[in-house]
């Protein structure tokens, strides 16, 4: 078993460190404020740097590494501001992994090189308005008409909604009930029939737009099928990553607000000495590190193991659970341990704490992820729906 990460995963991080802690920590500070993600001039320096292509082919624009080596790169960027990191998400562990492995190679030459780039955002399109944890009571059509799919329904909480530039679309594309008439198609931004609601205000996640995706009869070419009906435990494979980079969202924002707290338990005094001369704080401290370095471990055994590149469902859910239970309890610990300064928005604690909670609700809920593990235990899935 292999505890330690190679020269080059250590250079690379370094790598990703330094930049992100140089050159985007005003960036971040100034996302948290306006509220606007990531500019375009920002993307393509980080596509320039090959940080959106990490574990992307070469043959696509990427840099052909690991997907351990596409997390080492986002756990820095999340810590310095998740929505720096969002577009290393979306391209390393999210919706553009699923087009890489199952789209046809002419949908992967127009979309990918450009993700790579940074010319391009995709985000998913999973969730509807009725069907979140139900995600298999999704309403969303996709019917093939000659060389083209036509699509119609409504799609909430994308994040990206209205601003990235394309939509991996979990839709029905068959009259089989549940998931067997599941497949997924890729939407451009710009066609006529798509529209876009109201942006939604969330508690956290500054910077990473969302809004309802209304598809009004859009039309796309049959070739921007991405996985067909009865693909929907594909698309669950590759959502696998995709969990073990929400996980690792929560692993940079809960090693950023450690390293904060420290930092800060060590220069501030009360009764005459530093707070970290306190047990009650030093005890305070162990377990936030003990949790953020059990999350990681659990995170890169899930990808190291990974066959053909997606982790297992165990794996990955055990990963995202412990992740978003612990950087809830860890930016919580951050914001206590700070005393005003940790409650005042002119420190990063109370935003961490605020980004925190979102990710134990975007990509499944905790719950749903017990209930997964619980599967994977006992060999069987559990009807949600029998009475
Ligand atoms: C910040 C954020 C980002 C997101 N990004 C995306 C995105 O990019 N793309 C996308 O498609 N969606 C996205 N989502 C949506 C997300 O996937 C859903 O919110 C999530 O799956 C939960 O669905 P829901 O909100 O409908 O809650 P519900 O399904 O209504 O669940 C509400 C509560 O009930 C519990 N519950 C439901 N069913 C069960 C059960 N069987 N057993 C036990 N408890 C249960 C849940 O655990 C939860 O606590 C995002 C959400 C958030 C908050």
């Amino acid at each position: 078993m292999e505890f330690s990460l190679s020269a080059e995963q250590k250079a690379l991080q370094q790598q990703a460190r330094s930049f992100a802690q140089k050159e985007l920590a005003e960036v971040g500070r100034e996302i948290e404020a306006t509220n606007e993600p990531l500019s375009k001039e920002w993307k393509r320096r980080l596509g320039e740097m090959g940080f959106l292509g990490i574990n992307v082919d070469q043959a696509y624009g990427g840099l052909g590494l690991g997907s351990l080596e596409a997390l080492l790169v986002l756990e820095e960027f999340a810590k310095v501001h998740p929505a720096v990191a969002f577009p290393i998400f979306e391209s390393c562990v999210g919706p553009v992994k699923a087009i890489e492995r199952f789209g046809s190679d002419s949908l992967k030459r127009r979309i990918l090189p450009s993700v790579c780039r940074g010319e391009a955002v995709v985000a998913v399109a999973m969730s509807e308005p009725n069907a979140g944890s139900a995600l298999t009571d999704l309403t969303t059509s996709a019917t093939i008409e000659g060389s083209s799919i036509v699509l119609a329904g409504t799609k909430r909480w994308s994040s990206g909604g209205g601003h990235a530039d394309g939509y991996l679309v979990y839709c029905r594309l068959s009259e089989a009930p549940g998931a067997k008439g599941i497949g997924a198609v890729y939407v451009e931004k710009d066609l006529p029939g798509l529209s876009f609601g109201a942006r939604e205000m969330l508690m956290g996640f500054r910077g990473v737009h969302s809004a309802d995706i209304f598809l009004d009869g859009v039309e796309v070419p049959a070739d921007n099928l991405v996985v067909p009906a009865g693909g929907f435990g594909k698309l669950m494979e590759a959502f696998d990553l995709e969990r073990c980079g929400n996980a690792t969202m929560c692993l940079g924002i809960a090693s950023a607000a450690l390293e904060d707290t420290l930092a800060y338990t060590q220069e501030r005094r009360q009764f005459g000495k530093p707070l970290v001369d306190f047990q009650a704080v030093q005890l305070k401290i162990a377990e936030m590190a003990m949790q953020v370095e059990a999350a990681r471990l659990l995170v890169h055994r899930a990808v190291s193991r990974a066959e053909g590149g997606f982790p297992s469902v165990a794996d990955s859910s055990i990963a995202k659970c412990f992740a978003n239970e612990m950087v809830r309890q860890v930016t919580g610990h951050a914001v206590q341990l700070m005393g005003g300064y940790g409650y005042s928005k002119a420190y990063p604690a109370e935003q961490r704490f605020r980004d925190a909670w979102g990710w134990g609700i975007a990509g499944g809920s905790i719950d749903i992820q017990k209930v997964n593990i619980a599967a994977a235990l006992v060999g069987r899935r559990f009807n949600q729906r029998a009475q």
